[in-house]
């Protein structure tokens, strides 16, 4: 005993000063590890999350990833199918039945921003009815505080579908803040050291530049993603739970009680093979198989098909260039709203495979008022134009065509309307798409025209 005191004894003396100083320093706390993210999901309502369980309970199960979870809003404005609560008493429900979902998938770690539903298919009217810059900080201050490889979250496109304003806003949201998060100088207040004592105003958080960046679609012809993206099974058995993707998937959506409560209710009177038999049809299964993940785009080089969690490092992609859209130098018109938005957002975001309809697409509900934006580019100067508009016979054009004069400006936004017609059943179940064109003509200038492709349903979200 005493010769090992003797030894410690002579090391001390030898070490004596760098121990001393290393005892000196004082340990600065690091980023809290309880919420570091592997891949963080962003969604717009409680249940929307569905739309990629089968790949989460993958991930965590058996990747042994940490997942956090992104909610845009609370659904307070959806339908409530099972109780009474309306309203404020359905987004404290909805949040519950959220957050169960998420746990019964083992992901705990769940936020919610403070987005409106928007009952609209228009991602401009939820982007300004969220507070879209409100929502877009707390969302980088989430991706700072997750720190995720990887961010899935939904598909900022118009595609006839279900094609809700919300969940293409959120797909904004994400992808803005997947480019904003890394950089220093936006939102430094996140960034900045505490403040003194006891304001408690700065974050602290570090810059965080998440590496990839995937969509689901809710297009109602998901083939079209085929090869956009990696691809995963929903059948195959995870080894770790003994059952297949979609049953945990399953598992999980069975929480959400507000919102499909018939569907749960007789699927838990099922047997397993029943229920198995349901949900390989795909007529009447919740997921397609295999489930595809469109590729938004990687910080580092990646193919689209490449696994999810592949290039993670190597050489960052080169993005952007700091040269400005040049603009028309006549009058040029193209399609604005959600569509013009869109054509930008990707450029502005460096999502060059991100798969867009070939003819800009819509479906509205039959016997309502089609709305087209245009946007007219007239290079400051008056100007005086011809707006016009071929529809297919039993629609009606009501307003915004004829003569028009615009005022000495850039741009100028004009909008045709038209009545499109009521259909037999037949007609509607029969799935058909006409092609509507508007054109615009000025004087010294040549025609030009855009296109929109609608589906008649009978019912659809308003545009
Ligand atoms: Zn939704």
């Amino acid at each position: 005993m005493k010769r090992v005191w003797m030894l410690v004894g002579m090391v001390t003396v030898v070490v004596f000063v760098p121990i001393l100083k290393a005892q000196n320093a004082k340990s600065v706390r690091g980023a809290d590890e309880r919420f570091k993210a592997d891949i963080l999901v962003v969604v717009a309502h409680p249940d929307d999350e569905g739309a990629v369980t089968p790949y989460l309970a993958r991930a965590v199960y058996d990747l042994h990833k940490r997942v956090a979870v992104v909610f845009g809003t609370h659904g307070g404005s959806g339908g409530n199918s099972y109780g009474q609560e309306r309203a404020g008493a359905l987004a404290d429900i909805r949040e519950m039945e959220a957050r169960e979902a998420c746990a019964r998938l083992g992901i705990s770690n769940v936020w919610f921003l403070d987005g409106k539903d928007t009952a609209s298919q228009d991602v401009l009217n939820s982007l300004a009815n969220w507070g879209h810059g409100e929502n877009l900080e707390k969302m980088v201050e989430l991706v700072r505080l997750t720190r995720p490889d990887v961010i899935i979250t939904s598909l900022p496109g118009v595609f006839i579908g279900e094609n809700h304003g919300d969940h293409q806003a959120t797909g904004v949201i994400a992808t803005e803040a997947f480019d904003l998060a890394g950089k220093e100088a936006v939102f430094p207040s996140q960034l900045a050291g505490a403040s003194p004592k006891r304001e408690v105003y700065l974050e602290n958080l570090n810059p965080w530049q998440p590496k990839k960046l995937y969509y689901f679609a809710d297009a109602q012809d998901d083939q079209q993603f085929a090869g956009k993206g990696p691809a995963y099974s929903i059948t195959e058995v995870s080894p770790s739970q003994k059952k297949p993707y979609w049953k945990l998937a399953l598992h999980a959506a069975m929480t959400h009680l507000t919102q499909y409560p018939e569907d749960i209710e007789r699927i838990s009177k099922l047997n397993d093979s029943e229920i198995e038999k349901q949900m390989n049809d795909p007529q009447q299964g919740w997921w397609s198989n295999p489930e595809t993940l469109v590729f938004g785009k990687s910080y580092y080089e990646s193919k689209p098909t490449d696994d999810v969690f592949a290039n993670l490092e190597g050489r960052p992609v080169a993005c952007g260039t700091s040269l400005p859209t040049a603009q028309p130098s006549g009058t040029a018109a193209e399609l604005g709203g959600p569509w013009g938005f869109y054509d930008q957002f990707r450029k502005e975001h460096c999502l060059s495979e991100l798969p867009v309809a070939k003819v800009p697409e819509i479906a509205v509900k039959n016997g309502s008022i089609l709305s087209v934006p245009i946007v007219i580019h007239h290079a400051g100067k008056e100007a005086e134009l011809t707006v016009s508009a071929a529809v297919p016979s039993g629609w009606k054009v009501v307003s915004g065509t004829g003569k028009i004069k615009l005022p000495a400006e850039e741009r100028t936004n004009l909008r045709v309307e038209m009545e499109t017609p009521t259909l037999a059943e037949a007609e509607l179940k029969a799935g058909k798409t006409e092609t509507i064109r508007v054109q615009v003509e000025g004087a010294g200038s040549s025609a030009h025209a855009v296109e929109l492709k609608v589906s008649l349903r009978g019912s659809a979200l308003p545009q």
